[in-house]
């Protein structure tokens, strides 16, 4: 009988098993057949100045409009993603479409609107994948500086001399290099004057608590000093009220993004805050800062 019992316990775990290997496949197929098919969109974040409001930039962030299954957000679907190296197809799309946008903002008049993208460490591995992102960019006629290239920096464990050998090629290039959710690995000051950056992004989760944790409101102006004293430019990620944007304003960040500002909109809604000749937040108005 336990014979038996342990024989279905395993002939469950089995099938358990192989239906999520089937639903993972299934999703990678479809993702597969996404990007051909157009079913990947960007939306995007603006970036804030907080001296003044006004948009320094956009961060373009992919969605998936999965035909029956609605808009699918990243966290669904990139860390599949990146156990293959379909990651490096999707990091090409958003490049590519981000370079279409800048084209398309240029000729209707809204200027070099600089976009950030988010690429995956699998994109840091092999030269011929930073190639790709180097050829469309350039095939595109875009001026690689109206280009952030977003890493996290777990992106520079795995072979840490190689990614900053390719950090390096985009820096040589023009592009802008950021570290994102910074603050959450492990990179120390003397870690970073080795990295070929320009700009560190703080983690939202410092920013989330800062009214109730004394000890991130320290960790916010360690990395601001930080940045300050490597000369790079900051942005704090995820401000979502009044109190924090406050407090980042004051502790001198420069650049800020989050839900109190804006959430990522899609293209045709993101125009009409490039629009306006007012700031795209009451609470600046209120300030007397106006959009530049
Ligand atoms: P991330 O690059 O750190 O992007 C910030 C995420 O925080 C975005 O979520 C954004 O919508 C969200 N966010 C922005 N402001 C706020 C706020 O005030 N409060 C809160 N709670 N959240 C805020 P999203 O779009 O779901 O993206 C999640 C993550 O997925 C991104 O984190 C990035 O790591 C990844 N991702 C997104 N697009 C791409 C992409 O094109 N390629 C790759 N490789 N990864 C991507
Ligand atoms: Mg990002
Ligand atoms: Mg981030
Ligand atoms: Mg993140």
């Amino acid at each position: 009988e336990a014979k038996g019992r342990g024989r279905n316990t395993f002939h469950f775990f089995d099938q358990a098993m192989n239906s999520r290997a089937i639903r993972r496949l299934d999703i990678e197929m479809a993702l597969r057949h996404a990007i051909s098919a157009g079913q990947l969109e960007l939306h995007y974040q603006p970036k804030i100045a907080s001296a003044n409001g006004a948009i320094t930039g956009v961060e373009a962030l992919v969605r998936w409009r999965r035909p029956g299954e609605g808009l699918i957000q990243p966290d669904e679907f990139i860390p599949l993603a990146e156990e293959s190296d379909l990651i490096v197809a999707v990091g090409e799309w958003v490049l590519h479409q981000a370079c279409a946008q800048i084209k398309a903002w240029r000729a209707k008049g809204f200027g070099d609107v600089p976009v950030a993208i988010n690429l995956s460490p699998r994109h840091f591995r092999r030269d011929k994948d930073l190639d790709g992102i180097i050829a469309t960019v350039e095939a595109a006629g875009i001026p690689p500086h109206l280009i952030e290239i977003e890493v996290t920096e777990t992106t520079l464990m795995h072979d840490p001399e190689k990614a900053i050998a390719l950090l390096q090629r985009l820096r040589d290039r023009g592009f802008g290099i950021a570290i994102d959710d910074f603050g959450s690995g492990y990179s120390n000051l003397s870690y970073l004057r080795r990295l070929p950056i320009t700009t560190l992004k703080i983690d939202r989760a410092f920013v989330m608590d800062i009214e109730h944790n004394q000890d991130n409101i320290e960790i916010i102006r360690a990395i601001i000093a930080m940045a300050n004293a490597l000369s790079l430019g900051l942005v704090a990620e995820g401000v979502e009220n009044e109190r924090q944007f406050a407090f980042l304003r004051n502790s001198d960040c420069a650049v800020v993004q989050g839900y109190y500002f804006s959430r990522p909109l899609p293209p045709a809604e993101l125009e009409s805050l490039l629009q306006r000749p007012r700031s795209p937040h009451p609470a600046l108005d209120i300030m007397g800062l106006t959009t530049l």
